[in-house]
């Protein structure tokens, strides 16, 4: 399988609003199979065909062609993206699905979405049926009552009359008719994570999402990385001592930002060293010439004008997250030759106001005393490193609207977020 990402789970339990935040986030395509289901229901209703009468049905589908394209959901090349979303096409659509031929018909369809990789497919039976070797599959529920009131407030601003209940007892029976079909009934397997969203709001859940991903297949480290990195680690245990704390929230899929303070020459290996996936630095362009360090750098870093970051450099970062890479960066612009955290730039709130990646605030300690400026060989020193809970912008990047504010509010933000970091975890010593 090629990164795909299932999300199965009862009606209302968040799986679409989910997906799509997710996927975007990601850099993934956004596969909503309801929608698929949805499709064949409205072309039913069109054909005013009996949607018992499976010979028929099979027939009209020979002919018919849906496709679907992000939001966008096509039958013989009209777009039907609206008018599907109707409580009517919402029970005819469960009706449908439990017809075998539908299903054997829309299945070559969301096979053929994930062909590509990179998806993020959600629906009833996309981890156990559609795509079983997904390497990340989820199960969102949600009590009845919770997913009763969510599906209501979405469906009163289509459909001013209907009440609560209606929607409770309409959900009620699609989740009896979704688990007890014949065919791929909606089922929780043993390779899902379950997540139950009642109390949540989206971010949580998504963040919860993110924590648990797991990559796919190889490592995304070669040989010679993963040597260094063991080099530097043990060397550094030996030189004093290296503790790491908070590895657990470094995304493991997908495009994200470790932002740390910046005290030494040692900090870009030190973080690449310990994090579990390979990192690529926005290092300013002095590092490069550094002996030893500049050719380290090089490999795994691409150079910014800390001056004036180019909006080729800030498009570069974008379009490396984009592709789901991880990136570093030192918010504060330079390295702080007293060990006292510097005011920020705004480079990195440029990047995270044009792409919505979780960024790791991070807090290293101890590496100045391992070298300190000027000094050309190590010194004894107990290094610590600290990745702490990753932070969303995008609430911030909605009240201030984007544009200069945003860029200064998210740097400030992460920035006080290390600082919260260094209050901790430099007074206690611990
Ligand atoms: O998720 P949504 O409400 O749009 O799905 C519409 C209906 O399509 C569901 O009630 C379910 O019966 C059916 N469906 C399915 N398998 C999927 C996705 C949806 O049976 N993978």
């Amino acid at each position: 399988m090629k990164d795909i990402i299932t999300i199965d789970g009862p009606a209302g339990a968040g799986k679409s609003t989910v997906a799509r935040i997710l996927a975007r986030r990601l850099g993934y395509t956004y596969l909503d199979t309801g929608a698929l289901y949805r499709a064949v229901a409205w072309k039913v209703k069109k054909a005013g065909i009996d949607p018992e009468d499976e010979g028929l049905l099979r027939k009209v589908l020979e002919d018919t062609s849906i496709t679907i394209n992000g939001d966008g959901v096509f039958v013989d090349g009209v777009d039907v993206s609206r008018e599907i979303r109707t409580a009517e096409m919402g029970e005819m659509s469960s009706r449908v699905s439990a017809i075998p031929s539908v299903r054997q018909y829309l299945l070559s369809i969301q096979r053929e979405a994930g062909e590509k990789g990179r998806v993020v497919a959600e629906g009833r039976d996309t981890g156990t049926v559609v795509f079983p070797d997904a390497e990340n599959k989820f199960f969102l529920d949600a009590s009845l009552k919770e997913r009763a009131r969510r599906r209501h407030r979405e469906l009163i601003t289509r459909s001013p009359d209907i009440t609560f209940e209606a929607t409770m007892k309409d959900l009620e029976r699609r989740d009896i008719r979704d688990s007890t079909r014949e065919v791929a009934p909606l089922k929780r397997t043993d390779d899902m994570i379950y997540i139950d969203t009642t109390g949540l709001d989206i971010d949580e859940v998504v963040a919860e999402i993110i924590r648990n991903l797991r990559p796919s297949g190889s490592s995304d480290r070669n040989l010679f990385y993963r040597f260094a990195a063991m080099l530097i680690r043990l060397i550094f245990r030996l030189n004093g001592g290296l503790e790491v704390r908070g590895v657990e929230n470094i995304p493991r899929i997908g495009g994200g930002i470790i932002a740390s303070n910046h005290i030494s020459y040692l900090d870009p290996p030190l973080i690449s060293a310990v994090l579990p996936r390979r990192v690529t630095f926005i290092a300013r362009k002095g590092l490069f010439d550094i002996p030893l360090l500049g050719w380290f750098i090089r490999h795994y870093s691409f150079p910014i004008d800390r001056e004036r970051p180019s909006p080729s450099t800030i498009k570069e970062a974008i379009r490396r997250l984009k592709r789901g890479e991880l990136l570093a960066l030192f918010p504060e612009g330079r390295r702080s030759e007293t060990g006292q955290l510097l005011e920020p730039k705004r480079g990195l709130g440029m990047i995270v106001s044009r792409v919505d990646v979780p960024v790791v605030p991070t807090l290293i300690i101890g590496s100045n005393r391992a070298l300190p400026v000027g000094a050309r060989w190590l010194r004894r020193a107990k290094i610590k490193i600290v990745f702490d809970r990753p932070i969303y912008c995008s609430s911030t990047i909605e009240t201030t609207r984007g544009g200069q504010r945003a860029y200064e509010e998210i740097s400030k933000r992460v920035m006080s977020a290390i600082r919260v970091m260094k209050e901790r975890y430099e007074d206690t010593g611990g």
